[in-house]
């Protein structure tokens, strides 16, 4: 079975780079291909409790995948992340910096 936690590195890292260059007005079959792509991701994703729990948090109210726009799709999946961050009793990311951390780079 996968290494969990390299799993997990790996697939943030697609899920972010994918947030970032997703468009800031994605045409409506773009859209879908998103909301698709979570949803399958959600399904399939190799960790099968880990796949459960994501699953029952995007089910909750307000945790849809909202994918209208870069902006939006970048902070859904920030808190995403964030909400197995919370699990796993890590430190919470800054959501206001997702896109400073994954497509622009750190201004320091
Ligand atoms: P990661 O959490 O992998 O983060 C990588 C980098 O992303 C960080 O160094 C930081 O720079 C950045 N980052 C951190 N938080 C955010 C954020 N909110 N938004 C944007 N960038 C951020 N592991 C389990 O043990 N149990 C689970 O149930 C589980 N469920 C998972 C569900 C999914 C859908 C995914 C993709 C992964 C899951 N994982 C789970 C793996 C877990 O989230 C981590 O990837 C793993 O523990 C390694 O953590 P890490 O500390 O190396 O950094």
């Amino acid at each position: 079975p996968p290494d969990v936690a390299q799993l997990g590195r790996s697939t943030w890292t697609l899920l972010h780079a994918l947030t970032a260059s997703y468009p800031t007005s994605p045409s409506p079959t773009t859209q879908t291909s998103a909301l698709t792509f979570v949803t399958t991701l959600s399904q399939l994703y190799p960790c099968w409790h880990c796949a459960g729990d994501f699953r029952a948090w995007m089910s909750r109210p307000g945790n849809a995948p909202r994918v209208k726009s870069r902006a939006e799709f970048g902070q859904w999946m920030c808190e995403a992340h964030n909400e197995v961050n919370r699990k796993l009793g890590k430190d919470e990311f800054d959501c206001g910096k997702w896109e400073e951390r994954w497509r622009t780079g750190w201004k320091d």
